[in-house]
């Protein structure tokens, strides 16, 4: 390391991650999981975004469910998922994220929870992911 070394980019210094930042990285290392994401702040919008980050589950997010999102799934997962289904888990076809909608209690909004982050290694039995 020479310290005489100029560098031509000025420092700025460096805001430290939020919350929001760490879950929308792990969601942008994945195609189809970056479309939700997109998809879920167009729905929900950012301030949305920032409370679901900022929960603390290690494992999971419970996200805003609303009508629009049953087609977002679709979109983003080609999920065969239905507004009828009381229950329903899937996970992203490239990255395992698993997801899990839930309306068994009917006085209660239904809930869509997903994984903070992919768990690529729990699946033992699927066959290795295909690289195009
Ligand atoms: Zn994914």
């Amino acid at each position: 390391m020479s310290p005489a070394k100029k560098k031509r980019k000025k420092r700025k210094p460096q805001r430290p991650k939020t919350a929001l930042d760490i879950i929308t990285e792990s969601f942008a290392a994945c195609g189809r999981c970056s479309y939700f994401w997109a998809g879920y702040r167009v729905i929900n919008g950012l301030e949305d975004q920032e409370q679901v980050a900022a929960q603390t589950d290690p494992d999971w997010l419970t996200l805003t469910w609303s009508y629009p999102m049953g087609e977002l799934l679709l979109k983003s997962y080609g999920s065969r998922f239905d507004l009828d289904f009381v229950h329903y888990e899937g996970c992203c076809k490239e990255c395992r994220r698993q997801y899990v909608y839930d309306a068994l209690e009917e006085e209660k909004p239904p809930t869509l929870k997903m994984e903070r982050v992919p768990h690529l290694e729990s699946t033992p039995s699927a066959a290795p992911p295909q690289k195009e």
